[in-house]
């Protein structure tokens, strides 16, 4: 949904509209987020988080937030809380309605025992290898395992002792049963559970049956009422099982599958077992690392929750799988940021500018405004002296002409300041230049003439004698390819990393009132981008700031080229 104005129409809403038009659901619109609680989420979700809780808000109905914890091996209660902290950031609110999936193993446990009374599911005693062998491929049909025709009292007994731990891992699992010979391979008697003897974060050592995804996960939108259970395409052919299952039970509620195509990102990973991969081998810093597409790591780039609304909203939903471009989600950052960040100057890489006619020891507090693009931003003042730090590259000796910035005998403007002319270089013995001279024209206060002299460039510039110093990252994309899963032969998405991501400036200059940001906030450095307050490795008065994104606009260009 956008911020103002209208939401986007999609395929989904279309549904949605239908069936309120025909009562399908007595015009109720229930939807649920339901990750499964091992990992930390990425953007790939904020698209699926926007589009369930949008819908619900938009239709005046709710949205579940449901953690689907039926496999106890890989789950963590640090991300379940991490799973609630994200979505709450992102500007969602689940109210009361927190569900885990593994609050319904009772009742899950009793719809199977009607599936087995009702002869539709049974105790198969195959190997995990030979039902994979008895599966059979999708050009030929399966065929019947030896124990497909245990009665239904033998099953019952059985699964009972299961849940007894009786048996060991592997020894039975609970089939559906349907057709092996279906075209569809979902169908063909899938597993419902399996025997697993290992602790639950919420449930403890009370089970060692766990249901497995497709059983339990029909069932759980049909306890919670769900009305459209939105899911992605790879779950396309399990809906008939999903369909199936509810068939077969005595519960009411029948909610509708409907996949939607999954963010796929240029330049990024958006699996969570390559993410959980590039943190325990520590590729990177942790799950919060700035470069990780996790929400967390996003936040803690700087990030904000409203530019990845408006980013979700742009992408909209369809049918067919895509690879949206990385651009036109700094777009959104970029477009957000614009309006809220206060600007400031930090110079980067810096070189003395030294203002020959500005007496010394004399200073002089100009004024500056906050955000040329929010009124209510206010000014600021900043401290002029005689000697600057510039930018180095903001100099060339040998100037081209289309070089607009400083080179002997040019004027510029100095932002806020004063019109400046270069009158000299100093070098040290390598050649390398140590300080640049310039006069300034003191009618020229604010960075205008009043005699319709013009000058091409403007330069940022810090008080050398007020300056403050900090420490800045700037990154660049945590993959080198732009499909990070495109490889060579015999090597994983890990060759593809960017071993050169992340560069730390320790000796950035800014103006002594960025030395009072606090953790969190974000400041757009005049001409260098945007940039925030890293909250983990900050400390008072000692900020580090973490580029969020860079100015230049590649993807408005991009589109005008177009
Ligand atoms: P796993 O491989 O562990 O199942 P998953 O990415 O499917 O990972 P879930 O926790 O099951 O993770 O996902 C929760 C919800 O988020 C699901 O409804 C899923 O369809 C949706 N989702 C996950 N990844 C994306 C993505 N890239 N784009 C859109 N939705 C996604
Ligand atoms: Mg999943």
């Amino acid at each position: 949904m956008t911020e103002e104005g209208a939401p986007t129409s999609n395929f989904i809403r279309t549904i949605i509209e239908a069936d309120n038009e025909s009562g399908k659901h007595d015009g109720r619109v229930a939807t649920r987020f339901p990750p499964e609680p091992n990992g930390y989420l990425h953007i790939g979700h904020a698209k699926s988080i926007c589009l369930n809780f949008g819908l619900a808000l938009s239709y005046g109905g709710s949205c579940n937030l449901r953690f689907d914890d039926t496999n106890p091996s890989k789950e963590e209660m640090e991300y379940v809380d991490s799973i609630k902290e994200d979505v709450r950031w992102l500007g969602f609110d689940w109210g009361k309605r927190e569900y885990f999936a593994s609050d319904y193993f009772e009742k899950l446990y009793e719809f199977a025992v009607v599936l087995i009374s009702k002869g539709l599911a049974y105790v198969d005693s195959l190997s995990a290898e030979e039902i994979r062998e008895y599966r059979g491929t999708l050009t030929a049909p399966g065929k019947n395992s030896p124990h497909r025709d245990r009665t239904p009292e033998e099953n019952l007994d059985l699964f009972s002792r299961m849940r007894a731990g009786e048996f060991e891992d592997g020894a039975h699992v609970l089939r559906a049963k349907i057709d092996m010979a279906s075209p569809n391979i979902n169908m063909r008697d899938p597993a419902l559970y399996r025997i697993k003897h290992e602790h639950h974060h919420r449930t403890g050592d009370a089970w060692c049956l766990y249901p497995m995804y497709d059983y339990a996960h029909c069932l759980s939108d049909a306890i919670e009422d769900i009305t459209h259970s939105i899911c992605t395409l790879e779950f396309e052919d399990h809906r008939p099982l999903y369909d199936w299952i509810l068939d077969q039970l005595p519960i009411e509620a029948h909610p509708q599958q409907i996949e939607f195509a999954r963010l796929n990102l240029s330049y990024t990973v958006l699996s969570k077992r390559k993410l959980l991969k590039l943190v325990e081998e520590k590729h990177v810093s942790g799950w919060t690392d700035p470069r990780m597409p996790t929400i967390a790591g996003m936040r803690r780039r700087g990030y904000t929750p409203a530019a990845i609304r408006d980013f979700c909203d742009r992408i909209g939903v369809a049918k067919a799988d895509s690879v949206v471009d990385l651009e036109l989600f700094n777009f959104c950052v970029r477009e957000d940021l614009n309006k809220t960040a206060p600007r400031v100057m930090a110079v980067l890489d810096p070189v003395k500018l030294v203002v020959e006619n500005f007496p010394e020891g004399e200073e002089e507090w100009l004024k500056a405004e906050n955000n040329p693009e929010d009124a209510e931003a206010g000014e600021r003042q900043i401290p002029f002296s005689r000697e600057l730090y510039i930018e180095r590259d903001d100099f060339l000796e040998d100037a081209p002409k289309k070089f607009f910035r400083l080179a002997p005998g040019k004027e510029v403007r100095l932002k806020h300041a004063y019109y400046v002319t270069c009158t000299d270089v100093i070098k040290d013995a390598q050649g390398v230049i140590t300080e640049i001279r310039c006069t300034y024209d003191p009618a020229t206060k604010g960075g205008w003439s009043d005699d319709g002299r013009k000058v091409k460039g403007t330069l940022h510039w810090v008080s050398v004698k007020h300056a403050g110093e900090v420490t800045v990252r700037l990154y660049d994309h945590l993959f080198a390819k732009e499909n990070p899963d495109e490889v060579e032969e015999g090597k994983d998405f890990l060759s593809n990393l960017d071993t050169d991501s992340v560069k730390t400036l320790s000796s950035v200059f800014v103006e002594p009132s960025v030395l009072e940001a606090t953790a969190g906030q974000r400041l757009q450095f005049l001409r260098k981008g945007y940039f925030c307050v890293d909250t983990e490795d900050s400390e008072p008065a000692k900020p580090v700031f973490n580029r969020i994104v860079p100015l230049r606009d590649s993807w408005a260009k991009a589109q005008k080229r177009k």
